[in-house]
């Protein structure tokens, strides 16, 4: 390759090294850091942010980008080429004093945001908000849109999306939704969820998510399981160092269980990027929208599935005697799949789930369109929760402040979550048909068959697919909400008998 070329990757790999110190940082802060580290750790972000910033936007990144003569065909050389000059693009408009400032204002605003959850008192966390939020809209503006400001920051995570075609699918995903659970409601079998809210010992809950997490194929000579406050999987120097966080309620095992298959998804994917281009585009994930697709299949398609169950079922109940010793199969079958509407996102059932993300998306366009205040979002969030699920949340806690994501200056994110409940289902029905004794094989605990086709289709690509470019060249087909609607009418008219 050329020499220009080669100059601009080594750049590129040390904007990736930067952000991955950024990732350790906040990994840290969210996992170890002691509360009194908060400001200190904001100058530490901050200082960090600035420099992968500076880097990227220098004029040397510039010229390297117009010296480099891309040979038509090598698709690494193009991938890196097509994401760099993005990235050159996007981040050349928007100032770096504006970028440390940022940083440096959500390190607080997290911990902010920790407290006034903590209290349930949305007021302690307004005015940090409302200064976040001022600097992600000025960050639109200096990128530019066509139709809304929302739009340029939800490239960020989902590039090429726009809030009026996911407001379309949303839509369509919502009617579907409302018709489902309509049936489900008219049903008289009840299952009964409240056996996962006995008592489930800490110590044991933990040794069950190292166990399953291993048993999914997560590497722990390349990985930590820790603990947080809002669970999430970060790198920190590509496959070969991945963490991943969940939260252990003793009077809940769905929470860590299902979060760390969650989480497992996530750093699977990670795990399985090609290593050779660490620090470059063609070592990276496509999407958010993407990677939520991984976690969810995880979670959901294998982990909730009854054949899973079926493997693991006599273990688990072995390790949680009191509580799980009069519960059979298909109650704890059932538990794990009652669609219930419920206040909290990450421990929504698979139908309801995608209704909290209409309501996020909602919410945050209106704050970007200046439709909605900071200050009104509890009565809009309680509104909404009511209009899209029937239930009001009895306090901030348990609803606006549930997410830690505003408090990380992230806004337009959410929908790259629904998306990837979508994306999940249609990558799902297409392994199924490549692998015929998929379920057979899971039943037998090898999920062996289905990681090695994601790797072969979806992880060792990296970047080189856009999100729709890749369901397409993975699936034959556009993105569709058909495959997930397909699958939940399926799986949950016979869980209910309807
Ligand atoms: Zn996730």
């Amino acid at each position: 390759m050329t020499d220009a070329y080669t100059k601009l990757m080594e750049r590129v790999k040390d904007i990736g090294r930067l952000s991955c110190v950024e990732q350790l940082l906040d990994w840290d802060q969210q996992v170890y850091m002691p509360s009194g580290g908060a400001n200190a750790r904001a100058e530490l972000s901050a200082l960090i942010a600035g420099m992968a910033h500076e880097k990227l936007v220098a004029d040397e990144t510039g010229t390297l980008l117009g010296d480099v003569q891309t040979v038509e065909g090598d698709f690494v050389v193009e991938t890196n080429m097509r994401e760099t000059r993005r990235a050159f693009e996007r981040a050349s408009k928007v100032p770096t004093e504006l970028v440390k400032e940022i940083a440096y204002t959500s390190a607080l605003t997290k911990e902010a945001w920790a407290k006034a959850r903590e209290e349930s008192d949305f007021g302690k966390f307004a005015p940090h908000l409302e200064k976040l939020l001022d600097l992600k809209k000025q960050v639109a503006e200096h990128i530019g849109y066509e139709t809304e400001a929302y739009d340029a920051l939800m490239d960020e995570f989902e590039p090429g999306a726009e809030a009026a075609e996911i407001e379309n699918v949303f839509s369509n995903l919502r009617s579907a939704t409302v018709a489902l659970l309509e049936r489900l409601g008219s049903s008289t079998t009840k299952p009964d969820r409240s056996i996962l809210t006995r008592h489930f010992p800490r110590a044991q809950q933990e040794v069950l998510s190292r166990r399953m997490s291993e048993s999914l194929g997560f590497d722990y000579k390349s990985g930590r399981i820790d603990v947080t406050v809002h669970p999430f999987c970060t790198t920190i120097g590509g496959p070969s160092d991945i963490r991943i966080t969940t939260r252990y309620m003793e009077n809940f095992l769905s929470g860590a269980l299902f979060g760390t298959l969650h989480e497992t998804g996530h750093a699977l994917y990670e795990q399985g990027l090609p290593a050779e281009h660490l620090f470059t585009p063609m070592g990276q994930y496509v999407s958010l929208g993407i990677h939520e697709s991984q976690s969810r299949m995880w979670e959901n398609l294998v982990g909730r599935s009854r054949p899973f169950w079926q493997c693991h079922w006599e273990q688990v109940k072995a390790m949680f005697p009191e509580a799980l010793g009069d519960v059979s199969l298909d109650e704890f079958y059932g538990a794990i799949n009652a669609v219930r509407p419920s206040f909290i996102r990450v421990e929504a059932d698979e139908l309801t789930y995608n209704m909290h993300i209409i309501l996020r998306f909602e919410i945050e366009r209106a704050l970007f369109t200046g439709e909605l205040a900071v200050v009104d979002i509890p009565a809009a969030w309680n509104d909404k929760m009511q209009e899209l699920l029937g239930v009001t949340p009895p306090n901030d806690r348990e609803g606006c402040l549930q997410d830690i994501h505003w408090s990380m200056g992230i806004f337009g994110y959410f929908p790259t979550y629904a998306l990837g409940n979508l994306y999940a289902a249609q990558f799902f029905a297409k392994a199924k048909e490549d692998i015929p004794d998929l379920f057979e094989r899971i039943a037998g605990n090898d999920h062996t068959p289905l990681l090695d086709w994601l790797r072969a289709n979806i992880h060792q690509h990296g970047r080189r697919y856009r999100a729709n470019e890749l369901v397409e060249v993975v699936t034959g087909k556009p993105l569709s909400i058909a495959p997930f609607v397909d699958y939940a009418t399926e799986k949950f008219s016979a869980i209910y008998g309807v």
